[in-house]
């Protein structure tokens, strides 16, 4: 019973196996036609043979309708070989095919044998063979619709074979009996071959199943490459593959696209203070945020760390407008827990292709935009315009002329005094480095050394000053202090703190003597390193002194994290400390250092009028042009008097170091 209900299945095109019924009917559909031409030219030849014998309603009545049918049916197979249809369509046309199949082989054997009846032996031949050849072509075109063939087999060939046997003639019987066995071996070939052709189908589509699965599971590889796993966002190297894809595409064409940094302000002294783990969380709503803005004409990638980048198209005047509006987006404070945080964004954005046509470069122009705004905007977007291209120019001189410089010679210490108000008295100076280069003339620190620093040339410099700095000192008398600036790239190498304390012991100067200023920038990038090393340089002696202070992050954990003995206030407060706001930071610095027990020097004091300000806040130490500019040891050492005064001051006399408040080595 079960057999039977699959072979019925099987007939009527089982639609459980939709790859198959589209496979045959694709191969079918080639095949079909020629069994409809095949079926009209015999019909032809028959109709003509037996046209003088038989009646004309049965040779050209009969045939012209049935000629129009088959026809009409090769027509419309023609066209169907420009169409693939989908599995269902093609179950039923293939349906289709099998019940007309079947009907026009009924009419056909019906015809053939009603015209057995007319005609001598040779047409009553030629009916024979046309029945014989007819079948068998037929089941060789149905070869791909198997199902048809049986019943076409079936249909011609058992009345055929009952018709010539209720004849009774020997001869037509024989040929029934072996057509019949004919298309039984046909039948089986074309049985054998089914079956390898649907094999050869399910592995196909077994293999196309494989195959669609590699490609999902490359494509996931593919995306997740492309992503980073913290925010969501495409990641640094999706953001260079874009930049790369996009300069090809735009490449001799007027289209024009920015390429934008973002680097979170405030954002490393968050992580320092609160831990990683919040600051993967804030890194990951800024993802979010971020997400909301990316769209066709906007990709939007974290590159690594707190930096992200950004692709804009379409109408990129707007680019810097949006690069704004993203920074004023992550400036919005976040909810964290039970925490509020605060954060800014700073942007640097450059046009293609007039910053750059390749990818490194504009994302180096980005880059240098970043910095200023990093350095001079904070929180805002700078555009990469001509006057950063002529300051990169004059940078790559500074830069040339800096890596084939003599530093011995060419590089000279100028000192400025450290004045105590209320005494009137030099306490000590700080050392100025002066690059007088054959090519370039004078150089300005500000310029060299953070071009000494990106090449790596600032630990041989440093130590090259240090030790000019440290030799003229060693000549004055032991009251007098030393401040020297020390580098980010300084304070965070062990090799450089080692030189440092050598050149020290060397010259035989007493280290408490000797003060070294640092950044609180320096300090952020690598806070570890730089917190080991400027405890070996304080426990080998020396004082450290806070350079700068307030125009950083003026972090109040730094100043109690890091083993300082002073903090140096920024000259840029000094410019107002005649008006209330201003004299209102400088007190509230002097009080902070007043309780814990640093000293704080106020820099960049110029007028008298900002000492007698300064000494009313009760400020103890400055400096600044009003006293001296930076000059030449030997000006100093001729300002000098024999008893340690310093000339050119109000009141002479010199301070000890031993005086100053030194911070307990916590
Ligand atoms: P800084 O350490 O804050 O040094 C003070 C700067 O302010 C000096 O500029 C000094 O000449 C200037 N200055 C002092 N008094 C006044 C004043 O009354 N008014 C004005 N307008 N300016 C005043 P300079 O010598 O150009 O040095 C600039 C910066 O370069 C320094 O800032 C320091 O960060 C860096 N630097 C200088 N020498 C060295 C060095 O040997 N090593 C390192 N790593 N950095 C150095
Ligand atoms: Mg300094
Ligand atoms: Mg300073």
């Amino acid at each position: 019973m079960e057999r039977i209900q699959a072979f019925l299945r099987w007939m009527m095109i089982d639609p459980r196996y939709p790859e198959i019924a589209q496979a045959q009917y694709n191969e079918l559909k080639y095949q079909v036609p020629s069994l409809y031409a095949l079926l009209m030219v015999n019909a032809v030849a028959v109709a003509y043979t037996h046209f003088d014998y038989a009646p004309i309603s049965l040779t050209v009545g009969v045939l012209a309708p049935m000629l129009l049918v088959t026809g009409s049916r090769l027509v419309v197979w023609l066209r169907a070989r420009k169409n693939s249809p989908g599995p269902a369509e093609a179950i039923a046309k293939m349906r289709q095919t099998v019940f007309l199949g079947t009907v026009i082989a009924v009419i056909f054997i019906a015809w053939s044998l009603s015209l057995d009846g007319y005609g001598g032996p040779s047409e009553r031949g030629h009916v024979a063979l046309f029945i014989a050849i007819t079948v068998t072509g037929c089941i060789f075109c149905l070869m791909n619709l198997p199902q048809a063939a049986l019943l076409v087999m079936l249909v011609v060939t058992v009345p055929y074979l009952v018709y010539y046997t209720r004849l009774g003639e020997d001869v037509y019987i024989a040929m029934a009996l072996n057509i019949f066995l004919v298309c039984l071996v046909i039948l089986q070939v074309l049985f054998n071959g089914y079956g390898a052709f649907c094999k050869l189908v399910r592995s196909q589509s077994e293999l196309a199943l494989k195959n669609a699965e590699t490609e999902r599971l490359n494509a996931e590889n593919e995306r997740l490459a492309n992503t980073d796993a913290l925010t969501g966002l495409p990641n640094r190297r999706y953001f260079f593959n874009r930049l790369e894809r996009l300069i090809e595409q735009v490449a001799g064409t007027n289209e024009r696209f920015a390429v934008g940094l973002i680097d979170l302000d405030r954002f490393k002294p968050i992580n320092d203070t609160y831990g990683h783990k919040l600051g993967d969380i804030l890194l990951s709503e800024v993802g979010n945020r971020l997400k909301e803005l990316a769209g066709p004409e906007i990709d939007i990638c974290r590159l690594g760390g707190d930096e992200f980048g950004i692709l804009f198209r379409g109408d990129i005047e707007r680019a810097a407008k949006a690069g704004q509006a993203i920074c004023d987006l992550i400036g919005k404070p976040y909810r964290i827990g039970e925490m509020q945080v605060s954060i800014g964004a700073s942007a640097g954005i450059s046009f293609y292709p007039e910053a750059g046509t390749s990818a490194h470069v504009l994302f180096d122009r980005s880059d240098y935009a970043l910095y200023n705004s990093k350095t001079s905007a904070r929180g805002r977007t700078t555009v990469y315009s001509d006057s950063h291209e002529a300051r990169i120019r004059s940078e790559r001189a500074i830069e040339c002329a800096l890596q084939s410089a003599n530093l011995d010679k060419e590089f000279l210490v100028y000192f400025q005094p450290i004045v105590a108000i209320p005494e009137r008295t030099v306490v000590g100076f700080e050392a100025l480095a002066r690059w007088y280069s054959p090519t370039l003339t004078w150089v300005s620190p500000d310029d060299f050394i953070p071009i000494a620093e990106r090449t790596g040339l600032i630990h041989r410099l440093t130590a090259v000053l240090f030790e000019k700095a440290v030799q003229q000192i060693a000549k004055l008398p032991d009251a007098l202090g030393l401040s020297f600036n020390l580098s980010a790239y300084d304070v965070t190498s062990p090799d450089t703190v080692e030189t440092l304390l050598r050149i020290i012991r060397f010259e035989k100067v007493d280290p408490r003597r000797i003060t070294f200023e640092i950044t609180e920038t320096s300090v952020i990038g690598s806070y570890e390193a730089a917190e080991s090393c400027l405890r070996t340089l304080r426990g080998a002696g020396v004082q450290l002194a806070l350079d700068d202070f307030g125009t950083g992050y003026s972090s109040l954990s730094y100043l109690h994290r890091l083993p300082i003995d002073c903090v140096k206030i920024d000259r840029s407060f000094v410019a107002g400390i005649e008006t209330p706001p201003g004299d209102g930071v400088i007190t509230s610095i002097l009080n902070l250092c007043n309780s814990m027990q640093l000293r704080c020097v106020v820099e960049g004091v110029e007028e008298s009028s900002q000492v007698a300000v300064l000494n009313s806040l009760n400020c103890r130490f400055v400096q600044g042009f009003h006293f001296a500019k930076p000059k030449p040891f030997d000006d100093v050492a001729g300002s000098i008097r024999d008893n340690g005064t310093v000339e050119g001051l109000p009141v002479a006399g010199v301070e000890t170091v031993d005086h100053l408040p030194r911070r307990s080595n916590a």
